[in-house]
Parts: structure tokens; sequence; C-alpha cells
């Protein structure tokens, strides 16, 4: 057997190089040039492509005639991580995929504009919005993500007293904790979430509903609950050798570098196995590439046209040097005498005709297929977990853990609670995009809003 050493920590000054933002942000006189190509269309396609229906033209505008906060105003009235989504959102397939300056002419780079206006905003750090006169009413919001903050800031603009629990350290949800410095620092998420507080809204970070207060106490003291919990932990593969040293869970490792500091995870020369072809793996994988590993390679059962993450992540995963073992499945997780990683015993898949229940091909094995990979890591990146439990402490109707809730009001099975994010998106088409979580917060606000007009008295205790 090959003789390897231990998998090392990256130098600090090489790590801080390597995390910090990859992409850098419009110039002035390039956001100049750049706002003043756009046409201002009349019913502008690019509006109505994307999900929060940011008046994109207009904010573009206000860029052309030297009024940043005004766009800035503009793109985070319709889009509360309006900078977060100027990051991290498709807009190749979005508003600049919409473009009608496509094909004649390269798309305005609205994702660009829109950083540079929400740059200008943080770098001003005034509050943009202010809260409504209070109304009397009383609504908890679970979970302090895209969804939830989005949900949070249009009712404390309605004059709502509105309470966001939680559970990690910090507010934010994936922006601050699941997806890669080096795509999205994590001040800008949390610059977010200083604009939600700032509305008034009280951030009650490091509860957990459902352990450290029972959910039924929610429903007892407020007038509404949005339940916009997100997603849980990457769930065990089930296969022999996850305990081994060297065995990662890809959302916990993303959030280790998000860390203000060093981090913990020593993979400088490794060879990485990522399982599994979704969004989170492919920033598992590059963030491997980051912490110097040698070799990174994801393995995934079916195919890249099967693949869950978006086209742009799959090329920058290709740029960083990751490379894809397609139609292979794990079978089992070799480790040494000191219970280290050694390799990853694989098999080879075929895809069938027929669609599974999903609509995706099923795969089946191929017989004496096995083979076995050397690496020195294993990055477990296989979707995640939903909140069962609270969904069951708030008696809400499901399906494996997908709330279900009425398309118009957001409203669950429970006449007070409300959902709104990863917890009512379908399974098997991969994580919801965070502009569609924002979207769906702020319609759920919405909701919750017509819903009181008219009631201006707390019904709670
Ligand atoms: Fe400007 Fe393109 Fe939108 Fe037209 S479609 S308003 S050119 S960004």
């Amino acid at each position: 057997m090959e003789k390897r050493g231990l998998p090392g920590m990256l130098p600090m000054e090489q790590y801080a190089a390597n995390f910090a933002e990859a992409e850098a942000g419009l110039t002035p006189k390039a956001a100049a040039e750049e706002s003043n190509r756009c046409l201002y269309c009349y019913d502008a396609p690019c509006i109505q492509a994307c999900p929060t229906g940011i008046n994109i033209p207009s904010f573009i505008k206000r860029i052309a005639t030297g009024n940043p906060e005004g766009a800035a105003v503009a793109i985070m009235d319709a889009n509360p991580v309006g900078a977060s989504c100027s990051r991290v959102c498709p807009t190749e397939v979005l508003c600049e995929g919409a473009c009608v300056l496509n094909g004649p002419s390269q798309p305005i780079r609205i994702g660009l504009l829109q950083r540079y206006a929400t740059d200008w905003a943080m770098r001003a750090g005034k509050p943009l919005f202010r809260a409504g006169a209070p109304n009397g009413l009383k609504v908890a919001v679970i979970g302090g993500g895209p969804a939830g903050l989005s949900a949070a800031r249009e009712l404390a603009r309605e004059g709502f007293e509105t309470v966001v629990y939680e559970a990690k350290p910090l507010a934010g949800g994936l922006n601050t904790h699941g997806i890669v410095s080096f795509r999205l620092p994590q001040e800008v998420a949390l610059w977010e979430v200083e604009q939600v507080r700032q509305l008034g809204v009280d951030i009650r970070t490091g509860v957990r509903i459902g352990t450290d207060v029972p959910a039924a106490k929610l429903l007892e003291e407020y007038d509404a609950v949005v339940l916009a919990a997100g997603m849980g932990e990457v769930p065990p593969l089930g296969i022999e050798g996850e305990e081994l040293e060297g065995v990662y869970d890809a959302i916990r490792l993303v959030e280790e570098t998000k860390k203000p500091g060093y981090p913990p995870v020593p993979l400088l020369g490794a060879r990485v196995a990522v399982i599994g072809a979704g969004n989170t793996a492919i920033d598992a994988a590059t963030c491997s590439v980051r912490l110097g590993a040698e070799k990174v390679k994801i393995v995934y059962r079916r195919t890249r046209k099967e693949m869950t993450a978006y086209d742009f992540e799959f090329e920058f995963a290709k740029q960083e040097g990751v490379e894809f073992s397609w139609l292979t499945a794990p079978k089992r997780i070799v480790g040494d005498e000191y219970g280290r990683v050694t390799h990853l015993e694989c098999l080879r898949l075929r895809l069938l005709d027929l669609p599974g229940k999903d609509g995706r091909p099923v795969p089946e094995p191929v017989e004496g297929s096995e083979f076995l990979l050397p690496v020195d890591a294993v990055i477990l990146a296989v979707g995640q977990t939903r909140h069962t439990g609270l969904i069951a402490q708030l008696g809400l109707k499901h399906e494996k853990g997908v709330v279900t809730v009425d398309a118009d009001t957001h409203r669950t099975s429970h006449p007070k609670v409300y959902a709104a994010g990863d917890v009512v998106f379908g399974s098997g088409g991969g994580e919801a995009m965070v502009v569609s979580a924002a979207e769906q917060g702020k319609r759920t606000a919405r909701a919750i809003i017509r819903h009181f007009a008219g009631q201006p008295k707390s019904v709670a205790m």
C-alpha cells in the first residue's frame, strides 16, 4: 500500500487569500458604463425573470444617474437579501438570461450592478427602511435564513412586533453559514441581518424551537407563526466506515471555513472524494481545493444531466480543478489500523430507461464493477434531513417533511401557522434558490398582513 503523510493545515495567510471573495466588484466607472448600456425596456423581461420582481431598469437608471443609494433601496425593497443574491443567484438563467441584449450583444451584467449598489449601501452603513407604526399584533418567525428574514422584514415594515428564533449563534441561514466565503463573504449576509434588526425585529439567536422552547408556547403567545426553519443536517449514507477519521459532513465543512480565524479542517495535500452533486457538493469540493487538497473528485450516481447543481457552479468547479466520477456509487469507506480513511470502495452504475418517482432515471449497479479509490478524506453531501420533529410539534400536515401550504396564503394546515423556504420545497430537485426563498418569505408576510387587515388588536396572550 502507498505510504502517505497525513493531510495538513494550509498556512494562515494562504488560507485567508484562498477564501477571500473571488470576483472583484465593478469600479464606479465600469458601473456607469455598464448601466448606460441598458435600454430601459418597457415591460422589461429581466423583471419578469427575477423571482423577487426587482425593478431592474429602475435600479440601473439610478446607478447611471449617480444615485447608488436609490438603486440599493429599489433592490432591497423587492429582495431583503438582495446583496447576497447579487453574488449567488444563477443570473444566467434568470435576469441576465432574459435580457434583450442576449444575442445582438452581451446581456447587461445585472448581478454585478446589483452588487455595486448594495456594496455602496453596505459601506454607507445606514438603514434603508423604517419600521411601521405598531399595530398591536405579534408574529414569531422560526428560522433566520433568507425566507425568515424576508418575512420578518416585511412584517416589521407593517408594524407587527416580530421575533425571529434562530437556532445558530448567527442569523442569515445558508447565506451566513452555508455558501463558501469566496463567493459570499459572511459580512454581506450579516449586513442583511442588521437591516432587519434595525427595524426593531427581535432576533433571538441560539434558540432552537421544539427543543429549547416548545412549539406550543409560540402558538399560545403569538398571533401568527411563520415556519422558515430551512433544512437539517446531512444524513448518514448508511455505509460501512462513516465513523472513520477523515469523513466530513459538507455543510459543517463549509460552515467551519466561514467562521473567523483558522479552519480546523486539515486537507492540505489530501485526496478527497465528495459524495453528491448538488450545490453543497460543489461548495464542499471547491472548499477542499482551497484548503489545499491535492486531488478532489465528485462521486455521483447519475450523470451531468441529472445533477442538481447550477451550471455556473459546475463550470466553476471544473475551473478549480475538481474532477467528476459519473455513474459511480460509494459502497464502503475503508480505513487503516488507526481508524483513518484510506480508500473509498465504489461500484459502477448504469441508468435504466424508466424514470423513478422523482422523474429522474433510476441507477442500477453493474455487477462485479467494484473498485477502490485511494482517498484521505470523504465528504458527504447527499442532501439534508427535514425538521419532522418540529413539524409534528406544530401539528402540521406534511409529505415526508415537506410542509403542505395553500399556494396563495402560504398557510399550513394549522390556521395560525404559515411556512416558507426550504420547509415547503419538494425533494429531488435540489435545494431552493436563495432568491425563491426570499420571495416566499415576502409573500408569506403579505398573506399575514392581508389576513389581519382590519384586526388591529393582538389576539394572543
Ligand atoms: Fe436593461 Fe436588459 Fe432589462 Fe432591457 S432586459 S431593461 S436592456 S437589463
